[in-house]
């Protein structure tokens, strides 16, 4: 097998990063050890940084993310019996940070 690009593991790096190279036309492979459907129903990430969101756009992979996930506008911080909540909106250069379901 020829390929300009192998990708070793088709963890949420991989599958990306082989996405992104589709989208681009570069040719590539990726090798997983676990099967299709060990990958798709393990627990990798439930709360997305705003960069890898926006990332995941640019990799044309965000449609569900964009009609199920929700934005989060805040959190909460416990001191002993104090519960302090910071409201992202509130900050100018404010991360958001999103959470979807975990897949079926
Ligand atoms: C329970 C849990 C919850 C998490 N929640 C969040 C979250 O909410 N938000 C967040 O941002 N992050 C979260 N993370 C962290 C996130 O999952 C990792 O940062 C992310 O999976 C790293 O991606 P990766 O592709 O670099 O590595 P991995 O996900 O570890 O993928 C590597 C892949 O390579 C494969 N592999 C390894 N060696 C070989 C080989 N020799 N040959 C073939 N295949 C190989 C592995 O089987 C695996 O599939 C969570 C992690 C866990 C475990």
């Amino acid at each position: 097998m020829r390929t300009q690009v192998c990708i070793i593991g088709g963890g949420p790096s991989g599958l990306l990063l082989a996405q992104l190279l589709d989208l681009k036309g570069i040719d590539n492979a990726l090798l997983e050890q676990h099967s299709r459907e060990c990958v798709r129903a393990r627990i990798r990430a439930g709360a997305l940084e705003h960069g890898f969101a926006e990332l995941m756009r640019e990799a044309q992979c965000g449609q569900r993310k964009g009609r199920e996930g929700e934005i989060h506008d805040g959190f909460f911080i416990a001191d002993h019996d104090r519960l302090d909540r910071v409201d992202l909106h509130e900050c100018s250069a404010a991360p958001r940070w999103w959470s979807t379901a975990r897949p079926n």
